[in-house]
């Protein structure tokens, strides 16, 4: 029998479906309490919960420290089906398990940090996610020169600032941040603790993703060791680490493409069920709502396969990882673009009952919209592609 092409049909090893078997488990549960996490713009510390009772903090954890070393693939497999059931818990999860599989392959942190990175995910479930974001000085992935700034004292620095969109930070131990180091002309990245001086203002009052919990980290005379250093870059330098194409970004690809996903079975099964008097038909019969139902399939399906074709790429060809890098830039552009489209189609197709607080699409619309605001950013994406292909022999 002719199979389509569908999310089962990347599953293709035992490992794979189980746990595409757990994060469909989850994500029921999540999806019950999405609407309420987003009105109230409240974190779901429950999902949270589930997720460290289920092992989930240690899936891309190294074997050697005990975590189960999920492949690229198997993540964004994981986080697709996490996203159908709410956009916030994937995309915070995925900082955390995406930011451990990018250091597991560069190796870039000092090795006792890692470690304890890796341990502490593995025998108490602590998330980790990195803030580099600020106010007024543009987004990290410009390159930016932070205003937080690390100051020089007895055995280690005094961090003072404040960081903007820092996801998870309602239930975060431990995080690295990005300073200025005062009078040096460098910026360091740290390892910090919450500790003395760790404070939080409730900031993220947003359009979309609202239970991500990303409030501001503020920074008061946070004092970090010596040994908490985790890179130096002397300015008008780029950060010295292996390029590995950035490929675990592509968690940020899956979760849009698994909101986008949730739009496109609600809108197919709207269609099949939704009778109107004046029609004494399912709209589903309709010449015109099939069209927008094709249009929607036709998107879904070309950014699925980019997205797995790109993560399988990515896993089994790491001499060719950094070369991969414009073509992982456009399987996120080309997830977060078209999954706006997919949202604004089924809204279309479901008609206005689908602006209603109550519809699950009128947040799935709005969740969908901050993906242009991650990264990499689609000016970046589109400079690459093109600088590709200019600089491409022969033509
Ligand atoms: C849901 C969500 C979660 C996030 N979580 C985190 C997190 O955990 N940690 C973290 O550090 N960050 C996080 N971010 C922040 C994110 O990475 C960006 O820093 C943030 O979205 C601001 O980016 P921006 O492009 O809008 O900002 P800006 O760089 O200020 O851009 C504003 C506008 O100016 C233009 N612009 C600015 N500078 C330039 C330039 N040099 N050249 C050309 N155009 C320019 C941009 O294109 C844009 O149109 C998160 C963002 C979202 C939406």
């Amino acid at each position: 029998m002719y199979q389509r092409i569908e999310v089962e049909d990347f599953v293709q090893k035992e490992r794979e479906a189980k746990l595409v078997a757990l994060a469909d488990r989850l994500a029921v549960r999540f999806a019950e309490r999405a609407s309420k996490h987003d009105r109230e713009g409240s974190f779901p510390i429950e999902n949270f919960e589930e997720l460290r009772q289920e092992g989930c903090m240690k899936l891309t954890v190294p074997r050697e420290f005990g975590g189960d070393e999920l492949s690229l693939y198997e993540l964004v497999l994981f986080l697709e089906r996490i996203a159908k059931g709410d956009g916030s818990t994937a995309i915070a999860l995925g900082w955390h398990l995406g930011s451990i599989l990018h250091f597991r392959t560069t190796r870039h942190w000092p090795a006792h940090l890692f470690e304890r990175l890796c341990r502490r995910a593995v025998t108490a479930g602590e998330l980790y996610n990195g803030y580099a974001s600020e106010s007024g000085v543009g987004s990290p992935s410009r390159g930016m020169k932070p205003r937080t700034v690390a100051s020089r004292t007895e055995g280690g620095w005094l961090l003072s600032g404040r960081k903007t969109y820092s996801t998870l930070l309602p239930i975060i131990n431990h995080f690295s941040v990005s300073a200025s180091l005062e009078g040096e002309g460098a910026t360091g990245d740290f390892y910090v603790d919450r500790s003395e001086g760790v404070g939080m203002e409730e900031t993220w009052d947003t359009l979309g993703m609202r239970s991500t919990g990303s409030h501001d980290l503020l920074l008061d005379r946070v004092f970090v060791p010596e040994s908490s250093l985790i890179s130096l870059t002397p300015d008008g330098q780029s950060r010295q680490r292996p390029n590995d194409g950035l490929g675990y970004l592509l968690f940020i690809a899956a979760c849009y493409t698994g909101l986008a996903s949730a739009a496109r079975d609600y809108t197919v099964t709207f269609a099949r069920t939704y009778k109107p008097d004046s029609l004494g038909t399912a709209i589903g019969e309709l010449p015109l709502i099939q069209q927008q139902i094709g249009l929607i399939e036709a998107d879904l399906i070309t950014v699925r396969t980019m997205l797995y074709t790109m993560a399988r790429r990515w896993d089994q060809e790491p001499e060719q990882r950094a070369q991969l890098k414009a073509d992982l830039g456009l399987a996120k552009y080309m997830a977060t673009n078209r999954a706006l489209q997919i949202a604004d189609r089924a809204m279309r197709v479901v008609g206005g009952s689908s602006m209603f607080r109550s519809n699950p699409l009128e947040r799935i619309y709005r969740d969908i919209r901050a993906g242009v605001h991650n990264p990499p950013l689609d000016d970046l994406v589109l400079r690459e592609l093109a600088r590709r292909a200019l600089e491409e022999p022969g033509v």
